[in-house]
């Protein structure tokens, strides 16, 4: 999707401090940082959201969940937050899935 901003940092066209990447995933680190660490992780196709998914992203969301904790480690993360907004209510601002990874101190519990 050409006006999606994560679809340029897929495509090259923007920059981002990358941690990990892969066929099917990016991750950077975000560019405002809400905790000590904050990378977030995107599939490479763009999918708005979790109410985009289809029957056939089974597959690529559980590789995208087995995915996290090698992107955590990378980070030295042994524990961390991994929140997903849905839709400008969820408070999702960036339409393309992405996945947050916060951690680097102890966060507080819900
Ligand atoms: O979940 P939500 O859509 O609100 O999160 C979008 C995130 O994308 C924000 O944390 C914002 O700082 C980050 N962002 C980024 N690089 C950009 C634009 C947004 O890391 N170029």
């Amino acid at each position: 999707m050409t006006d999606c901003i994560f679809c340029k940092i897929v495509a090259g066209d923007i920059p981002a401090n990358k941690v990990y990447e892969d066929e099917e995933f990016l991750a950077f680190h975000d560019i405002a940082p809400k905790a000590d660490t904050h990378v977030l992780v995107i599939p490479r196709r763009h999918i708005v959201n979790l109410n985009d998914l289809g029957e056939d992203d089974g597959a690529l969301m559980g590789k995208l969940m087995l995915t996290i904790p090698h992107i955590a480690a990378t980070q030295n993360l042994t524990g961390y937050r991994t929140i997903t907004n849905t839709g400008a209510e969820g408070g999702q601002e960036v339409f393309h899935l992405h996945f947050h990874i916060l951690g680097g101190r102890a966060l507080p519990g819900f």
